[in-house]
């Protein structure tokens, strides 16, 4: 469903500049931020991660392509576009997809990384006009972080993230995976961390990959935290577009929690969308079952009218996975 309409289009927890088009869902969910996976190559090998296998770098989809993507979820209201991978700064075009991004005027450009090469890029992505970052640290403990990403690269990691709070980069996001028994204890150690640095820690629910032994193994209940900053916070906000995330305000810091699992309000208050690496759109984040392939009528060159048509019928299979009412 497309909607003319100011007010809703605005509603977004943050104001900002629109043409008054949005596009909702069949269960009247705004459709406000793409997040677009570059690659599914990556140098890490976390122990949590889902691995799809290696697409080859050549069968990915090329600047252009995702140009052409990108002004359609432009024509229809989207507002937010975060890079994601597999690990995005990886692809050695990365500078050219933030630059041609950026020439369509978005509200905000992000990434997500593990950093590594974070040094090498941030300046040059934020004059090519990348907004914010995310960058995935899980624990600041040396082995800790060797078990979790087999890569021996935290120093490297956290002098990148420094190198963007030089450049002014903001804001910069810490994205901390709770694993149970190996760094559920770490929160307010990463806390001081980040809020020493000016950093907002957001802490992730491990999600159910393909390997359900890790999951039952190392899944946290992020009550345990809702419980904690509840009674420590000094404000509390609900971010209603954004999945109802709960932000916490404590001592000059933030911490943001992603409890995406048997959450009926993440999925009734998800505003996202999702391109998947192959050039698909992947309307849910917990599933897999109805995908819309994009990037093969665009490689065959149909019209943009047809091309537009294949991007709402994405939107048009949203539904929320965690249902408060059965489909
Ligand atoms: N390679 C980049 C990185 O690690 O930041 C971007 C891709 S990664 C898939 C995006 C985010 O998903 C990371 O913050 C990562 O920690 C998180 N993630 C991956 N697998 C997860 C899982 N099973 N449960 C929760 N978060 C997960
Ligand atoms: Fe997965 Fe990101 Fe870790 Fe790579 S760095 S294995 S994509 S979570």
């Amino acid at each position: 469903m497309i909607v003319n309409n100011k007010l809703s289009c605005c509603e977004d927890d943050t104001h900002h500049d629109c043409n008054g088009i949005l596009v909702k869902d069949k269960f009247d969910r705004p459709i406000i931020s793409l997040r677009v996976s570059l690659t599914n190559r990556c140098n890490f090998n976390c122990i949590y991660c889902h691995h799809d296998g290696m697409l080859p770098s050549k069968s990915e989809m090329s600047p252009d392509e995702i140009f052409q993507i990108l002004k359609i979820a432009k024509k229809f209201g989207i507002k937010k576009i975060r890079f994601s991978g597999g690990e995005p700064l990886l692809r050695d075009d990365i500078i050219d997809i933030i630059r041609k991004t950026s020439s369509l005027n978005f509200k905000d450009i992000s990434i997500t990384t593990n950093g590594v090469l974070l040094g090498k890029y941030a300046e040059d992505l934020l004059k090519a006009g990348l907004n914010r970052v995310n960058v995935s640290l899980d624990t600041l403990n040396h082995d800790t972080y060797n078990f979790i990403t087999k890569g021996n690269y935290l120093n490297k990691v956290k002098s990148g993230i420094l190198s963007c709070v030089d450049l002014g980069i903001h804001p910069i996001k810490i994205n901390m995976v709770i694993i149970k028994g190996v760094n559920n204890n770490e929160v307010m150690n990463m806390f001081d961390f980040c809020k020493s640095n000016g950093l907002i820690l957001q802490l992730i629910e491990l999600m159910k990959a393909d390997n359900k032994q890790i999951y039952d193994k190392y899944h946290f209940n992020m009550n345990f935290f809702e419980e904690k900053f509840e009674k420590m916070a000094n404000e509390v906000k609900i971010r209603h577009f954004m999945q109802d995330r709960k932000k916490y305000y404590i001592d000059n810091g933030e911490i943001e929690i992603v409890k995406p699992m048997d959450n009926t309000k993440f999925c009734q208050n998800c505003t996202r969308l999702r391109i998947t690496s192959e050039g698909n759109i992947k309307p849910c984040l917990l599933k897999n079952d109805n995908l819309v392939n994009i990037i093969e009528p665009i490689r065959n060159k149909l019209s943009e009218n047809e091309i537009e048509k294949i991007f709402l019928k994405g939107v048009n299979n949203r539904e929320p996975y965690y249902n408060q009412y059965p489909l």
